[in-house]
């Protein structure tokens, strides 16, 4: 069997255009300050490899599984979040981290690299609107809260790797744990080593389906904290009951997802396999055959057998790539219609140059840098996750 990918189809408001405006609300919220290249300029990728060239051993450009075929092809590593982070911290003599991807990853590289590198992301507009939905203010709340009901004491804050440095120092502060989607049962595991109750920031899906669904935890277990409600929505005894306490927060990617998308390939593709990443919701990952981290969904469509079929609910540059590396499994996408990472999508060829040959020229752009203070607690959760057994 070959591969029978259909392009899903384009939706009006699944590609914004390139950030230059600001928006002070957003986790990135600044505009991109560079005179860019102009996208139709044929000889943008010729500049990005003189660029590079230039700069040598200087550079080093990490790329995230959900970035263009455009920029991927620059990257010197490609992987998700955690992965890339350690690529990072593990290039001490790389002058310049080039981060393809969003705003949170480009923080965490920040913070595991050495006070002499400069961590640069090509467009300060690629913010991640799961990261946005946690502020620091709004959690600083809620935990006030639990302190007046007396039950701070017995949560331990967990966040995902896809939230602010501020969240990760407010961790930090609180003695919790970042966790990723591939080792979120084991957070999980310490976190309730530690304490009776988990505040899971900022995905709810993934804090609700590791906690249903590999912790043996009940939906009734988990109660869903609303920031933009008084108490977070809920009653004092809710709080007091629950063992997860899930932050509104989700991912407008995966959400898309939904229990009809899997019912329509089932119908429309008889014995596929779906295979879904954590960050879609319950009745989704439910409904699944496979659920696992980006780089799980990867080894898994490697590992099957030519002729298998899949239906994979993750983002569309990654699914779209992995359709093209195995042209003798049917690979289609989940969803019908387009469901690109928007801001992930800000990073383009243009950018990439334009960063590139800044540094050539010896500036410096874009630099994402974090305050020592907060630097030093969000770490301490960071250390705690790579502590974890
Ligand atoms: S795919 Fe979702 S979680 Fe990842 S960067 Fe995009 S919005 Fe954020």
């Amino acid at each position: 069997m070959t591969s029978t990918w259909v392009e899903p189809s384009n939706t009006a408001t699944a590609l914004l255009l390139l950030g230059r405006g600001t928006d002070p609300a957003s986790e990135a919220g600044v505009d991109c300050p560079g005179d860019l290249p102009s996208p139709s300029d044929p000889d943008l990728v010729a500049r990005a490899m003189a660029a590079k060239l230039a700069l040598g051993d200087r550079v080093f450009v990490l790329g995230h599984h959900y970035q263009r075929d455009e920029v991927i092809q620059f990257a010197d590593v490609t992987g998700d979040s955690f992965k890339l982070a350690r690529e990072a911290a593990a290039r001490p003599d790389a002058e310049f981290i080039v981060f393809c991807g969003v705003h949170f990853m480009a923080e965490s590289a920040d913070i595991l690299t050495t006070a002499d590198q400069k961590v640069i992301l090509p467009d300060l507009a690629a913010g991640c609107s799961m990261a946005d939905m946690a502020v620091l203010s709004q959690v600083e709340t809620a935990w006030d809260l639990f302190e007046d009901l007396g039950i701070a004491g017995d949560v331990v804050p967990v966040t995902y790797m896809n939230s602010s440095a501020d969240i990760k120092g407010f961790v930090g502060r609180n003695k919790g744990v970042v966790c990723t989607s591939s080792n979120a049962k084991r957070a999980l595991d310490w976190a309730f080593e530690q304490g009776s109750k988990v505040f899971f920031l900022p995905d709810q899906h993934l804090g609700r389906n590791t906690a249903v669904l590999e912790m043996g935890l009940t939906l009734d277990d988990c109660v869903l904290y609303d920031p933009h409600k008084p108490h977070g929505g809920l009653t004092p005894e809710q709080l007091r009951d629950a063992k997860m306490i899930l932050w509104r927060g989700h991912c407008s990617v995966h959400g898309r997802f939904t229990l009809s998308c899997v019912e329509e390939v089932r119908e429309r593709i008889p014995g596929v396999n779906v295979l879904v990443h954590p960050e879609c919701r319950h009745e989704v990952v439910t409904a699944a055959d496979y659920v696992g981290s980006t780089e799980y969904i990867i080894k898994t469509v490697e590992a099957a057998p030519a002729g298998s079929a899949w239906a994979i609910g993750t983002e569309l540059n990654l699914v779209r790539r992995l359709a093209d590396a195995h042209p003798d499994k049917q690979i289609t996408f989940l969803e019908r219609t387009v469901c690109y990472c928007s801001t992930m999508n800000r990073i383009d060829l243009p950018h990439l140059v334009w960063a590139l040959e800044e540094l050539v020229a010896g500036r410096t752009p874009n630099q994402i840098t974090v305050d020592p203070d907060t630097s030093a607690f969000a770490r301490s959760a960071l250390d705690q996750m790579l502590a974890l057994p």
